[in-house]
């Protein structure tokens, strides 16, 4: 093997793996995993789902690509089952949830300008993860990965997370702002919930201000937190939702969903993109959807995520450094006092795929297949690590 030719972006973990069956994945050595990562919160019908793979075949065989000069069948089905699960009026189909949310600051930045708003901006969120694009990276509150790509773009301006009070704030002296982007479940930022009542106040705030309210499901979308969307949870409905990696099973596919006044901004030569929404990739949304319904998944992630939670509540309540256990469904977070990457490795000694995010929270997103058993494999796995990094590992000085 040799990494030499890949650039230098990840620091990547000396484990590569050649296959996978249900929630374990195999390395090239044959040595077996419990996969609690999902690739991030993407393969939520684990590996090689005989019906995915038998209808993917199929469609290879058949058509991969056309171009979006033609109508693609598979993508107006995947459309109108993603729109009616949604209660949303229309798709665009990209092929990540960078590409995803530059759909929704477009339609933001249009909407605003047609309603003669010069400079159109939007209220972004600290902690927010939104992409690595330019637009999206800006829109993105971590100073760590915007740091050197300067000048940022502009039209963002960020608030804290669950402080309502924060946006009336914004919107008193500045007028120019026409939408809120927020995920209602932080995923890259450290596994953080959005109150219900504050949900609902930014939804009628919105209303009242005719902004749009754009909520990014790219991660906690597709099943993952035991509703087709999180923001289901409560009885808000989001004016534009950018949506991604669960969508496709592991084939790169993005989706920017619209509603009401939002949905009719487009007009033909807005918007584009060469590969978005193809046969092969709109196919692996289709049967994504399918599966997640016809097996129950949805109702299984919810109740694995509630056997996750209480084992790990169970275990590790009251241990010395760690400090909140939270999560909805299989969207978990163990947050620990100190910096905790090293976590990773030592999970992988064990046979365990996990991963940190925001340098202190162990992040669980497993495959949505889970059963009883795996969940209780992941607490008896996890826990003891935690514990022997906890005792070995002082916490960073202050
Ligand atoms: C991962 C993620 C993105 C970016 O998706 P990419 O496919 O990596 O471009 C955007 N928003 C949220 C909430 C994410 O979790």
């Amino acid at each position: 093997m040799s990494a030499q030719y890949v650039m230098d972006t990840y620091n990547p973990n000396p484990v590569a793996f050649a296959r996978g069956e249900g929630a374990y994945l195999y390395d090239t050595e044959g040595k077996r995993y419990l996969d609690a990562l999902a690739g991030i919160a993407v393969n939520g019908l684990g590996y090689a789902h005989p019906v995915y793979t038998k209808r993917m075949q199929d469609q290879l065989a058949k058509l991969i690509h056309t171009s979006n000069h033609f109508r693609v069948v598979e993508q107006e089905q995947l459309a109108e089952r993603v729109c009616k699960l949604a209660k949303m009026d229309n798709a665009f189909f990209a092929n990540s949830g960078a590409e995803a949310n530059e759909c929704a600051i477009k339609i933001a930045r249009l909407y605003g300008h047609q309603r003669g708003v010069e400079n159109a901006s939007i209220i972004v969120m600290e902690k927010a993860w939104h992409g690595r694009t330019l637009a999206t990276l800006s829109a993105t509150g971590s100073r760590k990965a915007q740091a050197g790509f300067e000048p940022l773009m502009g039209g963002f301006v960020r608030v804290p997370y669950n402080d309502f009070a924060a946006v009336e704030r914004v919107a008193e002296h500045n007028q120019s702002i026409v939408a809120i982007l927020l995920e209602v479940l932080q995923g890259e930022g450290g596994i953080h919930v959005a109150d219900a009542a504050y949900l609902a106040k930014l939804r009628e705030f919105c209303d009242r201000k005719q902004w749009l309210l754009m909520i990014d499901e790219v991660q906690s979308g597709i099943g993952r937190t035991g509703k087709w969307f999180a923001h289901q949870w409560t009885n808000v409905v989001p004016d534009v939702m950018p949506l991604a990696k669960g969508l496709g099973s592991g084939v790169p596919i993005g989706a920017c969903l619209a509603r009401g006044a939002a949905a009719k901004v487009f007009k033909p030569g807005n918007h584009g993109t060469t590969f978005g929404g193809g046969p092969f990739v709109s196919m692996a949304g289709l049967t994504t959807l399918e599966l997640l319904e016809s097996e129950g998944l949805l109702a299984n992630a919810a109740k694995q995520g509630e056997i996750i939670r209480a084992g790990l509540k169970q275990e590790l309540s009251g241990v010395p450094g760690v400090k909140d256990i939270r999560g909805k469904g299989l969207m978990i977070g163990v947050e620990l006092d100190r910096p905790c990457g090293n976590i990773v490795k030592r999970g992988l000694a064990r046979g365990l795929v996990t991963n940190v995010t925001a340098d202190s929270v162990i992040r669980l997103v497993p495959p949505l297949i889970y059963g009883e058993a795996q969940s209780k494999e992941l607490v008896s796995l996890l826990c003891p690590i935690i514990k022997e990094f906890l005792a070995e590992a002082q916490p960073a000085a202050a």
